[in-house]
């Protein structure tokens, strides 16, 4: 079975591993600097926040930037959970705007509508890689007084109109294992903003700049000095590891275009689109992975059912109705696009879904 996900370790990550444990300093200390610095300069930002999830990096960029209770916070149904439980659990409302149905991100015209006198915040979610449309985003939360977090989770060095992501609001980076970069677990808080930056700092570490005081509120997110060596590591190769998505969507992308039932990904100009994801969009969804994964490749749906749609958001009174992100729910399918898939494994999803026909 060819994958959907695998990260990619080496020795050089085991030395440096090894080299941590070796020093004693496991918590947070020299190698988490270290990381946070070398992000930063990758990001194009002046601070960087190492934490010990995506999620993590989430729940601080949102409470840095002063949401609570009472506020509201609009951003994409079509995400991970974490997208809106990070804005639930500062006790802010999350409010979900639909999405565009060639890019699945954000859809501007959307935001637009759903803008209260609560709404503080827009998150965006850059969706599979590509980087949703800063330009309009931008405009929006100027005209109406809003802060930008990104959900960068799934988009580590991808840029629009030259600018990477998370230099533009509040960028919040995860390194799970089946992200594009790694640290095992482990999160990534990027912002220009000085004061965002401090906040963000005692908030990982409950509230305090000076061990034993505490000003504000706040949690125990420490990155691990372990996880920020895997990182430093990682992030040499992220665009390596990048690139290699790129090229790998580029193939499956000419070898099955021309199919009439399926959509192939499509990147705005301007946008670099970095690939967590390969997804189309074909009507048969469900019938297409089995025949997939009877025949050796592994694929995956991100995500089947909506935020809104979820359990939780039902029993809290959601009953949005959101089109686009309903439609995409039902017809989207990611195939294997990581670094670890090798070129006769993309001939094989090609052929194996040519041959179907
Ligand atoms: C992975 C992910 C998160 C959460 O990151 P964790 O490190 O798993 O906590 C949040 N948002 C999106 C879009 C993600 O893909």
């Amino acid at each position: 079975m060819i994958p959907i996900a695998k990260p990619l370790i080496g020795e050089a990550e085991v030395e440096a591993v090894s080299s941590v444990l070796r020093s004693g300093m496991i918590a947070q200390g020299p190698k988490v600097a270290e990381f946070e610095e070398a992000f930063a300069k990758y990001t194009g930002v002046e601070h960087a926040i190492a934490v010990n999830s995506g999620t993590a990096a989430l729940h601080v960029s949102l409470l840095a930037n002063g949401i609570g209770q009472g506020d509201e916070v609009i951003t994409s149904s079509f995400s991970f959970i974490a997208t809106g439980n990070s804005i639930l659990a500062t006790g802010a409302r999350p409010v979900f705007a639909d999405i565009r149905p060639d890019t699945f991100n954000i859809d501007p015209d959307s935001i637009l509508e759903k803008i209260t006198p609560k709404t503080r915040a827009i998150m965006p979610v850059h969706l599979y890689g590509q980087p949703a449309d800063m330009q309009a985003i931008g405009e929006i939360a100027e005209d109406h007084n809003l802060a930008v977090i990104e959900d960068a989770c799934q988009a580590h060095g991808a840029s629009f109109n030259g600018k990477r992501v998370g230099s533009f609001g509040t960028g919040s980076f995860s390194f799970y294992p089946t992200k594009n970069m790694t640290t095992s677990e482990g999160g990534m808080i990027t912002t220009d903003d000085a004061q965002v930056a401090e906040k963000a700092r005692m908030i990982r570490a409950h509230g305090s700049k000076q061990r034993y005081m505490h000003e504000i509120p706040g949690c125990n997110y420490r990155m691990t000095d372990i996880a920020a060596a895997i990182g430093l590591v990682q992030l040499d190769r992220i665009d390596e590891f990048n690139s290699a998505r790129q090229k790998n969507a580029s193939v499956l992308t000419d070898g099955l275009r021309d199919l009439d039932y399926i959509t192939t990904p499509v990147v705005r100009e301007g946008c670099e689109h970095v690939y967590h994801q390969y997804t189309v969009r074909t009507e048969n969804r469900d019938t297409l992975a089995d025949y997939l994964k009877d025949n050796g490749v592994g694929c995956g749906i991100y995500y089947p059912i909506p935020i809104h749609q979820q359990p939780l958001y039902k029993e809290l009174g959601y009953t949005d109705n959101l089109p686009e992100t309903e439609k995409a729910a039902d017809e989207v399918l990611s195939l294997p696009v990581h670094p670890a898939v090798e070129e006769k494994d993309i001939e094989h999803i090609i052929t194996t879904i040519r041959n179907r026909e």
